[in-house]
């Protein structure tokens, strides 16, 4: 049995004395103060952990103000802070033992938009892709790119002045911020925007912290320009923190202290708000594809196609793009980066065109396929091929590979990871190619691995090198590796940090900055924090103060997993390897990825999230000498923990007992199961699996609550109940029931049986019966008129008309259909952790199905979640034992057998609203149907949405009842209002029951649909 978990790293005595002060003031916003919570924000995509003391989330500048005023109070004076956005740096810029400022939560709001003049004013919590989705309708766009765009912030971009593709024309997150409210550290509200003559003088002359800021800031950049303009590197990306260079303007005598904000990782003040430049969207836009031989041919091939005028070039390495064609994402651009005939594709150069003149975007776009047509022709260059793309939709696919790339990086097998520490070079254009050069021979030497692609334009560099930082040894590699890339992107006049800002590498600023530059920049963080309160020790120290800058050689998340024995890291490989780079918090509400971190903003409520406590679950595991690999073999074998002590633990519990397990356990209810982080997740972090293990084991520990019964035997009583459903419903269609059930077990909205039976809806229809004999006797010939469908219990006993259906259509297409025997398939099971019964569930349920198989006739299943169990969970519980069998969706079935001509148009329209688990897991399925209604006349649209909310059983649980509908509510309620019910379809039984509960008449599923017209 698991043990009582109870140690954790408490918070400071003046820290809890803080937070117990701010909860007395005007204050807000949240405060959490739990485990789980500070460990939620205790990494970044970096390699480092720093767990806080506690996560503020305020909901105004005020809070912020609120919490700024009170830490002046002497007894505070030790407490420090680091704000934080989408926690997606790659440098651990956000990561602090402090207290965390998370204003992603709360401070998302889009407050003003001026099309006008061409600007917007938002909270600085917002989303980039939240703000360019807004933006869209006006025909306008927020213009500095970067890869994480579905949830990178604005204050993390304004904080790490971030860009990327296009950045040759677009510039960075500086170039269009025109104005920011800052909090500074003595509570002050600075509203910084440029300044001159007599305003400037009015600020400067201030007596207070914003009038010193002023007059450090102009004594720096004025007084230093020479020096400046000296020693600041000629680049596209200049350089972040803090960007001297930029702030005076000898000119005009206007100073900008957002130039100083932009790019200083929160070390200097918290930003509130930003008012940034937004600009027309492009009219036209032209994407080659250029293939070359070589990823060298492909970077020495670069500034040809940046001469040819384009916005911009990436280049991709064939590391990389082996990678995504393992990857979901392939589904989306595999017929628009297609392979050439007997060559190999080895290096990918993505060139794109805009213009808002038709004709110029015209001969720009014939003028390089002529340039490339030749070097095709003569053979030079390495280059083999390419393809044009003008579809809008089809270059943001283009761009979503490229920008999930650096995430596919961290898939690789084995222990060794590729990791950033060197991931963001840049060095001017010119010398690109022979630093690579130098650059992949010193990994090389070490015989590191690693993937390449980059800003190739702009001479920016993004190599992962794989390192196991479990491994000290290797630890120290990171160590000498940093140095040598520090002296190597020196010598060819770059820097090391030319995307991604400084972080842990701050330590190098001195060395790159000189004595004289750093020391201003040191007076500068001393005017805004003089005690080094905010993001301390990262991009410098305040003048006159003997604290330290972060190192490299800082805490790493390496120290914690290598606690965890190997044989448990591997066999937890699915927790263990998140890398953290937070794709899973995607804001996109129609995108599947993760519902419950979109419905509670609550980062524990991601697969980060939950990945993360499962890691810390388990290292407190390994040090209270717990074997967890032998307990759960324990409990296949059926050596459970006795009642009387599940009770006495569930006792404690009940009174209050603190266990770090239930932090988890928290985390992990709140998981829908929905697996989209399985598959939509780059490292494939797969929750549902590693959630069923942990409930697997904590209910070894404490009495399961008695829900958890009812969802998991629904195989067992539903069969029963089924044979007399009128029976049964008049009893549950009480409200007595409904409120007992809620009471007692609680589960809410429990559907009605279907009535009549599937028997009995079929009876004159002519079906087969089974008979196992019968069907062993048929010939080759004979069995392939045939096809078995095999019985889940939700679309069996409680849609019964959606089997009647496949059954209906089947025979029309003129098979036989036969319904094979109802055998429990065990998915409720296993999303309640009981992994024993599931192992023979499936068991039992794999030796029939293989039964069936041996027949040779197809096997086709009706739910999409119950047949994606057979090929997912089955293969996990039952590895060699599970057998090959193979239960086709009826779209796939009926793919296969499509024949004859296509026919003409018969005007209908349908929608389908996609069943998240098979989105993801079987990307084809929406094409599959489409095909399939083309082929018979009708027209067969793919709406893109999220989770529906229901997921199983979740939407019935009482206790999620207000989230399921509120997921429901993020997608599903406006595309469903959009269009007329009939034309709607669902293939997952959950969707169905949601939209019944929610709009009181359910969807059809595609087969009954395709009923209707055949
Ligand atoms: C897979 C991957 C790809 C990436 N690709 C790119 C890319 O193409 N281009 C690019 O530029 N970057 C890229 N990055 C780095 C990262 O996404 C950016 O730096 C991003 O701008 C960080 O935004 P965030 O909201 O996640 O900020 P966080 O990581 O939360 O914070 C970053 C820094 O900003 C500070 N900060 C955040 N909000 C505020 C605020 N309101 N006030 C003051 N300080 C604040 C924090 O203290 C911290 O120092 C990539 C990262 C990953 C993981
Ligand atoms: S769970 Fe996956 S998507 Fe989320 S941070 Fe971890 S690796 Fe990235
Ligand atoms: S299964 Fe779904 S809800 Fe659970 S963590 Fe994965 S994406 Fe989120």
């Amino acid at each position: 049995m698991i043990p009582n978990l109870s140690h954790q790293e408490n918070i400071k005595q003046d820290y809890f004395a803080f937070l117990s002060a701010l909860s007395a003031t005007k204050y807000s916003g949240e405060i959490e103060k739990s485990y789980a919570s500070r460990l939620a924000v205790a990494t970044d995509n970096s390699v480092y952990q720093c767990l806080p003391q506690a996560v503020l989330f305020p909901r105004s500048t005020q809070d912020i103000v609120e919490i700024c005023k009170l830490a002046q109070d002497a007894q505070f004076k030790n407490i420090r802070f680091s704000p934080r956005g989408g926690g997606t740096g790659t440098n651990g810029q956000s990561l602090s033992n402090d207290l965390v400022l998370d204003l992603s939560r709360f401070m998302n709001q889009i407050i003003e938009l001026n099309e006008g003049e061409g600007w917007v004013r938002v909270q600085t919590g917002v989303v980039k892709d939240q703000l360019n989705d807004y933006l869209r309708p006006f025909g306008l766009f927020f213009s500095p790119d970067l890869s994480t765009s579905n949830r990178a912030t604005i204050g993390g971009m304004v904080s790490c002045d971030a860009s990327g593709q296009g950045s040759l024309v677009y510039g960075k997150t500086s170039d269009h911020v025109l104005a920011l409210k800052s909090v500074l550290v003595d509570g002050q509200v600075l509203d910084s925007a440029p300044l001159m003559g007599d305003a400037l003088a009015e600020q400067s002359a201030r007596q207070d912290s914003i009038g010193a800021v002023y007059r450090q800031v102009i004594e720096t950049c004025a007084g230093k320009q020479p020096q400046i303009e000296q020693g600041f590197p000629k680049l596209n990306r200049f350089l972040t923190g803090y960007d001297l260079k930029h702030v005076y303007d000898a000119q005009t005598g206007s100073v900008d202290l957002t130039r100083i904000l932009c790019g200083a990782e929160g070390s200097l003040a918290f930003i509130t708000e930003a008012k940034l430049h937004v600009q027309k969207i492009p009219t036209y836009r032209t994407l080659f594809n250029v293939k070359y031989d070589s990823f060298q041919s492909a970077l020495q091939n670069a500034p040809f196609l940046v001469q040819a005028n384009a916005l911009s070039v990436e280049t991709i390495d064939s590391k990389v793009l082996n990678l995504a064609k393992q990857d979901i994402v392939w589904h989306s651009v595999s017929r628009l980066i297609t392979d050439v005939p007997n060559k190999i594709v080895e290096g990918l150069n993505v060139v794109e065109f805009v213009e808002e003149d038709e004709q110029i975007q015209a001969q720009k776009v014939n003028d390089l396929i002529i340039k490339l047509d030749q070097l095709i022709a003569s053979e030079e260059a390495g280059v083999i091929a390419y393809q044009i793309c003008n579809d809008l939709d089809d270059i943001n696919k283009i761009y979503g590979m490229r920008k999930k790339a650096v995430g596919l990086l961290g898939k690789t097998a084995g222990s060794a990871k590729p990791i950033a520490f060197v991931e963001d070079t840049c060095v001017p254009p010119e010398n690109l190619a022979a630093y690579i050069i130098e650059f992949r021979q010193l990994l090389d030497d070490h015989n590191l691995h690693y993937g390449m692609f980059g800003h190739v334009d702009a001479g920016v560099l993004h190599v992962r090198p794989a390192l196991d930082m479990c491994d000290p040894e290797q630890e120290k590699m990171l160590r000498n590796i940093s140095d040598k890339v520090v002296a190597l992107t020196s010598k060819y006049k770059g820097l090391m940090w030319g995307e991604h800002g400084k972080g842990f590498r701050s330590e190098y600023s001195p060395e790159f900055f000189g004595e004289e530059l750093f020391t201003e920049l040191r007076k500068i963080k001393a005017v805004f924090d003089p005690q080094n309160r905010v993001n301390p020790g990262k991009i410098c120290t305040p003048i006159n103060s003997d604290e330290l800058l972060v190192s490299v050689d800082a805490v790493k998340r390496g120290t914690f997993d290598r606690q965890i024995p190997i044989k448990v890291r591997e066999s937890f490989k699915e927790s263990i390897d998140c890398n953290g780079n937070g794709l899973c918090f995607n804001y996109d509400t129609k995108s599947p990825m993760c519902p419950s971190v979109k419905i509670t903003r609550d980062r524990r409520h991601s697969p980060k999230g939950r990945a993360g406590l499962m890691r810390e679950w388990l290292r407190q595991l390994a040090n209270n000498d717990i074997d967890v690999l032998q307990l759960e073999e324990d409990l296949y074998a059926g050596k459970n923990a006795s009642i009387f002590r599940k009770f006495t633990n569930t006792l404690g519990k009940r009174k209050g007992e603190y266990d770090f397990s239930h932090e988890v356990m928290e985390a992990m209810q709140g998981c829908l199961a929905c697996k989209a982080c399985t598959s939509q997740c780059p490292i494939q972090v797969d929750v549902p699996t590693f959630r069923a293990r942990f409930m697997h084991l904590y209910h070894d520990r404490y009495l399961r609550p008695l829900k958890d019964y009812f969802v998991a035997y629904v195989e067992q009583y539903a069969p029963v109940m089924g044979k007399a459903p009128q029976f049964f419903n008049f009893f549950m269609g009480m409200k007595l029931t409904a409120t007992l059930t809620e009471k007692f077990v609680g589960m809410v909205d429990i559907p009605l049986l279907s009535s009549p039976t599937l028997s009995a809806s079929l009876k004159n229809q002519d079906v087969v019966e089974f008979d196992l004999s019968r069907l062993q006797a048929l010939t080759d010939a004979q069995r392939k008129e045939y096809v078995l469908i095999v019985q889940d219990p939700f679309t069996t006993f409680y849609d019964t008309d959606v089997v009647r259906d496949v059954v209906l259509t089947i025979k029309k297409l003129g098979y036989k259909p036969v319904i094979l025997p109802f055998k429990a398939n065990g998915k409720p099971q296993h999303i309640k952790g009981f992994l024993d019964k599931f192992a023979k569930t499936a068991k039992d349920s794999a030796q029939f199905l293989n039964q069936m198989a041996d027949l040779n006739i197809p096997m086709v299943g009706t739910d999409p979640a119950m047949v994606l169990c057979y090929r997912d969970e089955y293969k996990q519980a039952l590895g060699e034992n599970r057998g090959n069998f193979h239960v086709q969706l009826f779209q796939e079935w009926l793919l296969t057998r499509l024949s004859g001509d296509k026919k003409a148009s018969n005007g209908k329209q349908y929608f389908l609203l996609g069943h998240c688990t098979e989105v993801t897991a079987e990307p084809t399925s929406s094409t599959d149907w489409a095909a399939i209604f083309n082929h018979f006349g009708a027209q067969f649209i793919n709406v893109p949405v999220g989770c529906c909310g229901m997921a199983g059983t979740y939407g019935h649980d009482a206790a999620h009842l207000a989230d399921s509908k509120a997921i429901y509510s993020l997608s599903w309620e406006a595309e469903i209002a959009k269009r007329e019910r009939g034309q709607c379809l669902a293939t997952g039984y959950s969707c169905r029951s949601q939209v019944k509960r929610i709009e009181g008449q359910t969807l059809k599923h595609p087969v009954q649909a395709l009923l209707e017209i055949l």
